[in-house]
């Protein structure tokens, strides 16, 4: 057993006080910044009564959003899970198909193939990126994959194979054209989870754009936030026509009338929230390059003392939503937690493999290397823009 060095611990514990100016108090993981226009557009909410459903706002936030990432067209949604949950109907998740994601992420992408009737398989992950390893998809799909007709099914499960679900883990982009061109060969969907990405380009397009259908998230701690917000990324009219009419009870347009012609959701963003989201938007661009330069501070600092910090993949830019130092091993891990946490500067370790939770434990897997190697050593220390 090697020994654990207490004094690095709270070497870098000063670091990161230092790096926020804050010498005492408690330092979060990842807090919101309005310092813009925030105020003046939720007054205006308030002033003209338009807190709710309709108002100028949402259309704003979308369009922003889609010009911001290129796509055709943004659909605004309460939240990213339910973002989530829409982009799989759209591209046609039915009960009993099955859907490839990785065992190392949020738990809302697990839920929301729940919430379609379908299951999850959950493959590992890259050492590169954190994301989903097309190199772990393709061996399964080797293994376990044929194609009849147009649609790959699962020749132990007999299960239709619908759907491939990365995520860009906190923001770094996955390896989209090696998972891109296996979904193509296989006729599986490709959606994006792009709740933590938002400002993460693959070789300068935008995180999200890559399938018919992405998703981003604008919770508390996202990059930059609605109080609770998301948004799905369409590159494809009728089908962002057909997601917003999902999103509002499928009511047919009419000035009285309460006809609707789908079940539908109640998804749609409240017009205080957009009001948010498009006071955060005006201020991306500085809110990352600040994120970016605070990475970059973290990796001088970090290489001089010898900890291993996650730089953003080749070819990708990422928004460096939360930084990711690399311990040695869990022990050295849960020693580096308590001591930060004890000096009130936030850590966290990365999340319990969805594989591993009750709901999900007679799910499909496969080997999980990198999976259980980063969950041993993977925390994430304070990184809140600070502008
Ligand atoms: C935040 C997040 C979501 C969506 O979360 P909401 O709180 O529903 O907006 C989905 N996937 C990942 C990976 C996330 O980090």
């Amino acid at each position: 057993m090697f020994e654990i060095d207490y004094e690095i611990f709270k070497e870098i514990a000063a670091f990161i006080r230092k790096t926020f100016n804050q010498p005492e108090g408690f330092i979060a993981l990842h807090e919101p910044r309005f310092t813009g226009n925030e105020k003046k557009y939720l007054a205006e909410c308030i002033d003209t009564t338009f807190v709710s459903s309709v108002g100028k706002f949402v259309d704003r936030f979308e369009e922003m959003i889609a010009a911001y990432t290129g796509v055709s067209k943004a659909v605004a949604c309460v939240n990213g899970t339910n973002a989530l949950h829409l982009a799989l109907l759209l591209i046609g998740v039915e009960r009993e198909d099955e859907v490839i994601t990785q065992s190392l992420t949020f738990i809302a992408i697990a839920n929301a193939i729940s919430y379609r009737g379908a299951y999850p398989v959950f493959l590992d992950v890259d050492c590169e990126t954190m994301g989903l390893s097309p190199a772990a998809v393709e061996e399964w799909l080797m293994k376990n994959a044929e194609m009849r007709g147009d649609q790959c099914y699962n020749k132990q499960t007999g299960r239709r194979i619908k759907a491939c679900v990365p995520m860009h883990t906190f923001g770094h982009p996955v390896r989209l054209d090696e998972l891109v061109a296996l979904c193509h060969r296989y006729h599986i969907e490709l959606v994006e989870d792009a709740a933590e990405s938002l400002g993460s380009f693959y070789k300068e397009r935008h995180t999200g754009t890559f399938g018919k259908v992405g998703a981003l998230s604008f919770n508390g701690n996202k990059t930059i936030t609605t109080g609770g917000g998301g948004m799905l990324l369409c590159n494809d009219l009728a089908l962002a026509k057909h997601a917003k009419h999902l999103t509002t009870q499928a009511k047919l347009p009419h000035a009285w009338e309460f006809v609707h012609d789908h079940i539908g959701y109640n998804y749609r963003m409240p017009n205080i929230n957009a009001a948010l989201g498009c006071a955060q938007m005006e201020r991306l661009k500085e809110i990352i390059e600040n994120k970016r330069e605070l990475a970059h501070l973290y990796a001088k600092f970090f290489h001089q003392i010898g900890v291993q910090i996650f730089i953003e993949p080749q070819n990708c830019r990422s928004n460096y939503w939360l930084n990711v130092l690399i311990l040695k091993n869990k022990n050295e891990r849960d020693v580096f937690l308590n001591l930060t946490n004890n000096e009130e500067v936030m850590t966290r370790p990365v999340w319990c493999p969805i594989h591993k939770l009750p709901m999900f434990a007679t799910c499909q897997t496969d080997h999980l290397t990198n999976t259980q190697w980063f969950e041993e050593r993977v925390v994430n220390i304070p990184s809140s823009a600070r502008v």
